[in-house]
């Protein structure tokens, strides 16, 4: 099976963008692929942060994500910081990577913006650690949104770059563009996003989750029950793309262009399809999180272990390749 390499940032509670945007479809290519999942922790030091938070957000993050469907024997889910050899072969990329190629990267442009008061070294580097990832496992396929391909693009360039110099030593990977489309916010953004408070959690109640759904704009059209109104405008109809049966969004369709239902009783009805796909998912996290802790634990350690030893003979051959060897 080819490899695919794929990582996720312990910024906070997984959302509905995240999930429906990446961990549902690494739930169903674990098993295509030999499957490296890794909590970029890494990653996670380049935006203020504060330390005493970053163990429990690491921890919570391996749950969520076994409760959301990875399987224990199917991926290797790992913390990206218990592999010294991430930080190592970033800066053998370094030393090969045109400065001109990050400035241009447009994760970088925004970030640089948005974090204008103190833009750091990781926040420019940070494709390269990505490159890093992926290729420390000789990744060929990484599962990524359009706005990741860019990144895979410039992983393929480091690869070329070093395969060039030293010799043929890295896969030139592949993207594989995710299906799902970028899930909105629920204040109609582009994004749903842990910064822009604008998330639905994957371990929301139902009563949680109708406290921010009950309120969310709709199709400004509908002012009064009787208007009718577009689905297409509204980002309630965009979420019942995800999680409503095809023969029910036609009901739905119908009765809003027609006025037929209100907007309170197509919330309802999105957020007791919702309900279907987190409450398994909820309760599945309250049994790792509880008795199945330890579990888990021991597993992202064995694992850890795993990826040290792949990682090792990874770098092993790059250091032979490139003179980093006593005589
Ligand atoms: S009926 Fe549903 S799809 Fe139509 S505007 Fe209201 S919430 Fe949106």
């Amino acid at each position: 099976m080819k490899v695919l390499f794929t990582g996720i940032q312990p910024t906070g509670d997984i959302h509905l963008g995240n999930y429906f945007g990446a961990i549902a479809n690494w739930v169903r290519l674990q098993h295509e692929y030999t499957t490296y999942i890794s909590v970029v922790d890494l990653h996670a030091l380049s935006i203020p942060y504060e330390p005493a938070d970053m163990p429990g957000r690491v921890a919570d993050l391996a749950l969520t994500l076994y409760a959301c469907g990875i399987q224990v024997d199917k991926a290797v889910l790992f913390v990206q910081s218990e592999v010294p050899a991430h930080s190592e072969l970033t800066w053998i990329f370094n030393t090969i990577t045109p400065l001109g190629e990050l400035e241009r990267m447009t994760q970088f442009k925004d970030k640089r913006e948005q974090f204008r008061a103190s833009v750091n070294v990781a926040l420019l580097d940070y494709p390269v650690l990505q490159a890093a990832d992926i290729l420390l496992y000789k990744g060929e396929v990484v599962p990524v949104g359009e706005d990741q391909v860019q990144h895979v693009e410039f992983t393929r360039e480091v690869a070329r770059h070093f395969n060039s110099r030293y010799g043929d030593t890295f896969p030139e990977c592949q993207a594989l563009l995710t299906a799902t489309p970028r899930v909105l916010g629920l204040d109609g953004d582009a994004k749903m996003s842990k910064s822009k408070g604008n998330t639905i959690g994957v371990l929301e109640t139902a009563e949680q989750i109708w406290a921010k759904v009950g309120p969310a704009k709709t199709d400004p059209a509908r002012v009064r029950r009787t208007d009718p109104g577009t689905p297409e405008k509204c980002t309630i109809w965009s979420y019942h793309l995800l999680v409503t049966p095809e023969a029910e969004r036609a009901d739905i369709h119908k009765g809003c262009t027609t006025a037929g239902i209100g907007c309170i009783d197509c919330k309802k009805r999105f957020q007791a399809n919702l309900m279907k796909v987190l409450d398994p998912i909820r309760e599945r996290y309250a049994e790792l999180a509880g008795a199945g802790r330890k579990g888990i634990m021991e597993r992202l350690d064995a694992n850890g272990e795993k990826c040290r030893a792949v990682a090792a003979t990874t770098m092993a051959e790059v250091r032979e390749k490139m003179g980093l060897k006593r005589e």
